[in-house]
């Protein structure tokens, strides 16, 4: 699968794939699970027809034999057991000694509450939740519950997040968590079956290393920063390109966030106008806004700005929670918190007395939503739902949509997390390709910076040949 990237890099960073957010590549972790749900799922279906049977007194003495079997497991291994007897005892012990280890316990518990209230300085990050007593599968009583194998590979998924961070450095860590916010890999189930999901090679790639915190080129990098001259990339500063202003980068995948915002707000019902770079005054000052509308159902002044954060060395050194599983949540609610507090926008807020909501929508560059845009976004798309445009094809006609993508909620949110990650992207490509040009090694006459420049019109004095023709004629 790593075939055409092939680099030492992408092979160490492969096992991020398995937590791609929402989008989860299952490989490693399947097959005890599999094996373990489909035991389950046959021990439960024969213990029922054992039981019909027995009801009825035609119980074959061959099932009674299998049922007495499968339900008095002693619980060490025997030296009766068969091969595959032995097989399932060591899957369900893997996903037991997963799902007993309060560390999957707490990887887990996040997944669902990204939403909540900001912990006093990581003091519960270590506490977790309480440990399960009772193992997940009972080798003997495994038809007494039936488990989707989904569902125990989430543990043993979980396991391999926590064995990856413990062993990860800091960088790698945080894009690990990064990883995990709804919405960070939805660049990566992308259908391209229209215009705004097909996206060509190179973006992909770039996309793919920004998001595993590859580098992506070789080292050291002689770099044309613009007004700060050229700079020279190295191991210390070998993620700048991902937050270099050249070409306007950052400037063009805020846009590109923001645009498709106003869009999203209108198309779902919310607005019927909705106005991008407006500028409202208040008694601190004017302050230039991101999105502002006003909502048809409260009638409020809705005020969005959107803010994009790059998990690099440079974002997460000094923030000092890294250890935390919120560690990376940390650091956007931390860009929500400043945004709100600007002096200008909340003395605008103040002023209009509760008519004005400010919501601050930050996205880390790989398209992972902060706590605000999460709430932000489901109550966009419950108001879909009310307007009736939760259905794409229905309700939003004019958008063209995937099979994926076949709900307001599918649609906006991989369209969102990919739009700014493309974008940002594609700058990025254009960024290295002239630093890669510029660097070329040059050995002959290059062409006159100046593209006027003919060397045939020569000020000065006429060319004598030219004086001698003229007077001939
Ligand atoms: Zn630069």
């Amino acid at each position: 699968m790593l075939g055409p990237y092939g680099s030492p890099a992408w092979e160490d960073n492969a096992p991020y794939a398995m937590g791609w957010g929402s989008a989860r590549v299952w490989f490693g972790v399947a097959a005890p699970a599999q094996a373990a749900s489909s035991a389950t799922a046959v021990e439960a279906y024969l213990k029922g027809l054992y039981n019909l049977e027995r009801e009825r007194d035609t119980l074959p003495w061959i099932l009674g034999r299998i049922h007495d079997r499968f339900s008095n497991r002693s619980p060490a291994a025997s030296l009766d057991e068969t091969p595959s007897e032995r097989a399932l005892r060591a899957d369900v012990d893997v996903i037991n000694a997963a799902h007993s280890d309060p560390r999957v316990q707490a990887v887990l518990a996040r997944a669902g509450d990204s939403d909540a209230p900001p912990e006093p300085d990581g003091a519960a990050a270590d506490a977790g939740p309480p440990t399960p007593e009772d193992p997940l599968l009972e080798f003997s009583g495994l038809a007494n519950g039936k488990y989707s194998s989904r569902h125990l590979s989430e543990f043993l998924w979980a396991q391999d997040f926590v064995r990856l961070c413990g062993a990860a450095s800091p960088l790698d860590r945080a894009k690990l968590l990064e990883g995990r916010l709804p919405g960070a890999a939805l660049p990566y189930v992308l259908v391209p079956m229209v215009a705004a999901f097909t996206i060509d090679n190179a973006v992909f790639t770039r996309m793919l290393q920004n998001f595993l915190g590859i580098t992506g080129h070789p080292l050291p990098h002689s770099h044309d920063c613009a007004n700060a001259g050229v700079v020279q990339l190295g191991e210390h500063n070998q993620h700048h390109i991902q937050v270099c202003p050249v070409f306007g980068r950052a400037i063009k995948a805020h846009d590109e966030v923001k645009f498709l915002v106003a869009q999203m707000v209108r198309l779902c019902g919310v607005a019927n106008v909705v106005r991008t770079e407006v500028r409202l005054s208040g008694p601190a000052g004017h302050y230039d806004c991101d999105v502002v509308y006003f909502d048809r159902k409260t009638h409020k002044r809705i005020v969005l700005e959107i803010t994009r954060v790059a998990i690099t060395q440079a974002s997460i050194s000094g923030s000092g929670v890294l250890a935390g599983p919120d560690a990376v949540l940390s650091i956007l609610r931390a860009r929500e918190r400043e945004r709100r507090r600007c002096a200008r926008i909340s003395a605008i807020v103040e002023h209009d007395e509760g008519n004005t909501l400010f919501i601050p929508i930050v996205l880390t560059s790989c398209g992972g939503f902060g706590p605000s845009a999460q709430k932000y976004l489901r109550h966009i798309y419950g108001r879909a739902r009310e307007n009736s445009c939760s259905d794409m094809g229905v309700g939003q006609p004019t958008i063209q949509t995937t099979w994926n993508t076949l709900h307001a909620s599918t649609y906006w949110n991989m369209r969102l997390s990919v739009a700014g990650a493309a974008k940002d992207a594609q700058v990025q490509n254009d960024i290295l390709l002239s630093d890669f040009t510029r660097n070329l090694v040059v050995v002959g006459r290059q062409p006159h910076p100046d593209p006027n420049f003919a060397s045939y019109v020569l000020p000065g004095r006429p060319h004598r040949l030219a004086v001698a023709l003229s007077r001939a004629a």
